[in-house]
C-alpha cells in the first residue's frame, strides 16, 4: 500500500494563517545581485507570501556588477532602517563578492534566513530563535504529521550550511540518532536503508531510489531539480509505494521554507523590541 503524501502546501497555508492572525507590521527586504532567474522565481514566491500574511515587501536591486562596498552600505542601510523587520540577500550571490562579508554585516535581529555566525552559533546550541527555514520548515512538517522524532535513526543526505547540516543538527535536539552523507560517502544505498527518517537535500535529480529506502521510512525531499521541464526531487517519487510517509516536489518542502521565513520575520520583530 502507498504511503501518505505530506501536503506542504496545507500546512504552509496553515502557518501564514497563524502569522497573519498575529495582525504584526512587519518588513521584509530582500536583496538580489544580478538576475538570476531561479532567484527571481524564489523571490516573488516571497513577495507573494509577505502580501498573503500582510506584511510589507520591498526588493533592493542592485547590478550583477555591483562592487562589495555598494553592498554593503546597502546592508548598513537596511540594517539602520527601523521600518524593515528582516533582510535576506537571495543567494547565490555573484563569485566577485564575499559571501562571508555579506552574512557577517547583517544585523543578527533582522537575519531573518538565520545565517548569519552568530545566529548559526545559537541555532546549533539549541538557543536560537531564528532558525534557518528549510529546516526548520521540515521539523515542523514531521511535528505537524505527528511523526515522532525521538528515538529515530534520520539519515540526511546533503550537509550544507543551509539545509542538510543544520537540518541534522535540529534532528539530533529532537533526539534522533543522526547520520551525515555527502559526496564522499562510501555506500550510500546501505546508510539510507537505515533511515526511519530519510532526508535528501541534494540537488541530483533522483538520486534515491527505491531499493535505497527501508519498508514504512518517513522521506523527507528537500531537492528542486529541473528535468525534462519538469521540477523534481532528489527522490524517484515511485519510493512512495515503501514510504510511510513523503514529502511530494514541488508541493512539500519548499512552500513550508517561505512560510517560515514569514514566522521568523515574526521573531525577528519580537527580537528588535
Ligand atoms: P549544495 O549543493 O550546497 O549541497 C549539496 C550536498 O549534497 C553536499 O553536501 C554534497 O556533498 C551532497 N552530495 C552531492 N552529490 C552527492 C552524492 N552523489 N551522494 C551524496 N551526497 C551528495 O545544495 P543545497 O543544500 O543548497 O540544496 C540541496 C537541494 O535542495 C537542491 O536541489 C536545492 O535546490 C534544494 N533546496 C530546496 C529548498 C526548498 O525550499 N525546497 C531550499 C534550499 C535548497 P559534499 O558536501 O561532499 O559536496
Amino acid at each position: 500500500m502507498a504511503g501518505k503524501i505530506i501536503d506542504g502546501k496545507k500546512h504552509a497555508a496553515t502557518i501564514r494563517a497563524e502569522v497573519k492572525a498575529q495582525g504584526k507590521d512587519c518588513k521584509l527586504a530582500v536583496i538580489l545581485v544580478g538576475d538570476d532567474p531561479a532567484s527571481i522565481v524564489y523571490i516573488n514566491m516571497k513577495k507573494k507570501a509577505c502580501e498573503e500574511v500582510g506584511f510589507d515587501f520591498e526588493l533592493f536591486k542592485l547590478p550583477e556588477t555591483a562592487a562589495q562596498s555598494e553592498v554593503n552600505a546597502l546592508i548598513d542601510k537596511l540594517n539602520n532602517d527601523d521600518k524593515i523587520t528582516g533582510i535576506l540577500v537571495q543567494q547565490p550571490f555573484p563569485a566577485h563578492l564575499n559571501k562571508n562579508e555579506i552574512l557577517t554585516r547583517l544585523n543578527p535581529k533582522k537575519d531573518v534566513d538565520c545565517l548569519h555566525p552568530y545566529n548559526v552559533g545559537l541555532a546549533m546550541s539549541g538557543q536560537g530563535s531564528l532558525l534557518p527555514c528549510t529546516p526548520a520548515g521540515c521539523i515542523t512538517l514531521l511535528k505537524r504529521e505527528g511523526i515522532e522524532i525521538a528515538g529515530k535513526h534520520a539519515v540526511v543526505v546533503g550537509r550544507s550550511d543551509i539545509v542538510g547540516k543544520p537540518l541534522a543538527l535540529m534532528l539530533l535536539a529532537e533526539n534522533a540518532t543522526v547520520t551525515i552523507c555527502h559526496s564522499r560517502t562510501k555506500n550510500l544505498a546501505e546508510e539510507c536503508l537505515r533511515a526511519d527518517i530519510l532526508v535528501a537535500a541534494v540537488g541530483i535529480p533522483k538520486l534515491i531510489t527505491a531499493d535505497m529506502v527501508k519498508e514504512n521510512a518517513v522521506v523527507i525531499d528537500v531537492g528542486v531539480n529541473r528535468q525534462g521541464g519538469k521540477v523534481c526531487g532528489d527522490v524517484d517519487f515511485v519510493v512512495l509505494v515503501k514510504a510511510l510517509y513523503m514529502t511530494p516536489v514541488p508541493g512539500g518542502v519548499g512552500p513550508m521554507t517561505v512560510a517560515t521565513l514569514m514566522e521568523n520575520c515574526l521573531k525577528a520583530k519580537a527580537l528588535q523590541s
